[in-house]
């Protein structure tokens, strides 16, 4: 079995539309989509979903209300910012204090990094008024730690996994798919895309299925990574700007550094073919394979808006995209 990863080093290249075209072109392939930050393969594919899974990640804190004495050691040692104190804030509100400038965000009292027990009781002494609501955690601000869970010291801090987003199993006119949709703010990303690669791998080795595709996430973070390590072949899709080219750049490094083959073909390249001709010397030199270019063309944008791959349109820049899958295959 083989895995071709179609990556980017920036968003905006047309990696996913190229994607999405060698899903059609290919032998009875598997699809993953692992840019799970901001999947859009999906768009074109129009995958009926077979199979829906939570992903669970990290651990978040939660304070049980009616346990809580209020006692502000939570707030005194975590270093984000993320326990809120909605008692005090509506105190502060009421009391007018610091009424000119102050506009009740609580920031301070989240984020001083002196901040302490004995600051905080003065602090409503000075309000001269006792809390009388619990602390809460902002699942948002929270980093799952665990510090506040081990220093409070009624014990009324649960810390369960969080729920960090989903993965699927579709079926698509094209093969099988695995997607997922990571939650907003949520981290973990790269472990949700070895996730997807190795459901995606687990698919054709089961249904005897020679290729599989990744749709790759922009970049060359922890995602990237993660989408990369172990496959057959890298492509990356670039596009001639300086941007793009410093971005290849980049991406390049990070596929020698893990010994992965790599290829490379230049999107538009007719909006700038000195930089283009630049781009690709660079990529032979790092030991990349010039691939193919393919040409500016309006169409690409009409067929997403039709939810079709590329090739299956009249686009004229179906050619240069055979040239590059046959290249590849
Ligand atoms: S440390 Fe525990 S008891 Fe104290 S305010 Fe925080 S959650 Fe409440
Ligand atoms: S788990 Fe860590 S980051 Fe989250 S609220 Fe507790 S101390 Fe703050």
């Amino acid at each position: 079995m083989q895995e071709l990863v179609v990556i980017s080093g920036k968003g905006g290249t047309g990696k996913t539309s190229l994607a999405a075209s060698f899903a059609v072109l290919a032998d009875r392939p598997v699809i993953a989509d692992c840019d799970v930050d901001a999947a859009d393969l999906h768009l074109v594919l129009s995958p009926q979903i077979k199979e829906r899974h939570e992903f669970r990640s990290g651990h978040e804190a939660v304070i049980r209300q009616d346990d809580c004495t209020g006692c502000g050691a939570c707030l005194a040692h975590c270093r984000v910012g993320a326990v809120l104190t909605p008692a005090v804030q509506d105190e502060w509100r009421m009391s007018g204090r610091m009424r000119m400038n102050c506009s009740d965000c609580a920031y301070c009292e989240r984020s001083c990094d002196s901040r302490t027990n004995a600051i905080i009781g003065e602090m409503r002494e000075a309000l001269g008024k006792a809390r009388s609501a619990a602390y809460a955690i902002d699942p948002i601000a929270c980093e799952g730690c665990g510090v506040c869970v081990r220093f409070c010291p009624e014990k009324a801090i649960d810390f369960p996994e969080r729920i960090s987003g989903e993965w699927m199993v579709s079926e698509t006119r094209c093969g099988p798919m695995v997607h997922a949709r990571l939650g907003v703010a949520a981290e973990n990303s790269g472990k949700l895309v070895s996730l997807v690669r190795r459901e995606a791998r687990r698919i054709a080795e089961s249904a005897n299925r020679p290729l599989v595709i990744v749709d790759g996430p922009p970049g060359i973070g922890c995602p990237v990574i993660a989408s990369v390590t172990g496959a057959t072949l890298v492509l990356a899709v670039t596009e001639p700007t300086v941007s793009g080219e410093h971005d290849l750049e980049r991406v390049l490094s990070l596929t020698r550094h893990f010994d992965i083959p790599a290829a490379v073909c230049v999107n538009k390249w007719d909006l700038n073919p000195e930089m283009t001709g630049r781009i690709e010397d660079k990529a032979r030199k790092a030991g990349a394979r010039i691939v193919g270019r393919i040409r500016y063309d309006r169409a690409v944008t009409l067929a997403q808006m039709r939810g079709l791959a590329v090739v299956e349109t009249e686009a004229p820049c179906i050619e240069d995209i055979q040239h590059v899958w046959n290249e590849l295959s």
